[in-house]
């Protein structure tokens, strides 16, 4: 069955499972995505994580399994980062709205008051026989799990397709990509997995990578932004300024086989530049991957 597409998370999802493909096969993929952003979605009112954000500096709340989870790999992606990768940039990131309807720029003491609330050591996380509970030290603290949910969403439906012996798929959540399983039996023949030129974005990609069984994910600042007075307003937000994220970056692009690592470090990435010591150490995985896209057209891979 040919390639099917959902909107979900936002964004245009789609799953290429060749000749693998069934419509049950589809239907409980798209299911799976359909449950996750259920969870993580801020923008749900009856979302775990919108009763997380209402109620865990009120106390402990008790949490799922997944949504713990996911949490705890952001807040210790967070430290590794050196908070360049934020989960907690919540306020920041609804004071901004960029994508939404109310986007615009805020005054600077609204930037400074949000900036009070980012900070990721806030959020406790316990577990225990009973169960997971978070909290937070802080009443205005939100979390946003925008920069890491589809990474995560990509490796939950890879490892439903090896419970079910699919060896091959093409899954591509918005920009997350997973090229699942080899192309063909020949070893030579891999996917292309077009990166997209972040400064003509509708014409031929700037870089075309061959790979098997892995995932390449790009954070940019060029899919949700406004532009006002030539200035480009993005949705990847430095937790120390309060604003876009300001380097001569226009791209990045993370392989690695851990899609939900490939989706925080590029995040990561774009927010702390070619040059911190995080970024330089490859997030301490060695086999990854990292291609960045300068403002004037520049392609440096490490
Ligand atoms: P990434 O770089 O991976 O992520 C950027 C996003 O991460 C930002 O949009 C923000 O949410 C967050 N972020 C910003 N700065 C940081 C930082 N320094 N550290 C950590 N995180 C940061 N979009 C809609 O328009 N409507 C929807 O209903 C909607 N629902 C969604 C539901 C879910 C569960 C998810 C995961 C996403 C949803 N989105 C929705 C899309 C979302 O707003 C982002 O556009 C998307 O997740 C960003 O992915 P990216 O690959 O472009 O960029
Ligand atoms: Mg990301």
């Amino acid at each position: 069955m040919k390639m099917q597409s959902q909107y979900v998370f936002g964004t245009v999802c789609s799953i290429d499972l060749f000749e693998g493909g069934t419509e049950e096969l589809y239907a409980l993929l798209f299911n799976r995505l359909n449950l996750i952003e259920k969870k993580f979605s801020v923008n749900l009112s009856d979302s775990e994580i919108s009763y997380v954000n209402e109620n865990a500096s009120s106390g402990e709340v008790l949490v799922s399994r997944e949504f713990f989870d996911v949490l705890k790999f952001s807040v210790e992606f967070a430290q590794k980062s050196g908070g360049a990768f934020n989960p907690a940039l919540g306020s920041l990131i609804n004071l901004w709205g960029i994508g939404t309807e109310h986007q615009r720029i805020p005054a600077e003491n609204e930037i400074e008051e949000a900036k009070k609330h980012c900070d990721f050591n806030a959020i406790t996380l316990r577990e225990a026989d009973e169960g997971c509970f978070v909290s937070f030290a802080d009443d205005k603290l939100r979390v946003d799990l925008g920069g890491i949910v589809k990474g995560y969403a990509a490796d939950e439906l890879v490892k439903l397709l090896k419970e079910r012996g699919v060896t091959k798929a093409v899954i591509n959540l918005g920009g997350n990509i997973y090229a699942f399983g080899s192309k063909s039996d020949k070893p030579d023949e891999k996917w292309n997995i077009g990166i997209k030129n972040p400064l003509k974005v509708d014409a031929e990609p700037i870089v075309i990578l061959e790979v098997n069984s892995t995932s390449v994910v790009t954070s940019g600042n060029y899919e949700r932004f406004f532009m006002e007075d030539g200035v480009r307003y993005h949705h990847i937000i430095d937790g120390k300024t309060g604003y876009p994220a300001e380097n001569d970056l226009a791209s990045v692009t993370v392989v690695n086989e851990s899609s939900i690592f490939c989706d925080a470090m590029a995040t990561a990435c774009f927010v702390a530049g070619t040059e911190a010591e995080f970024v330089r150490n490859k997030g301490g995985t060695g086999a990854v991957q990292l291609i960045f896209v300068t403002k004037n057209g520049k392609i440096v891979k490490k």
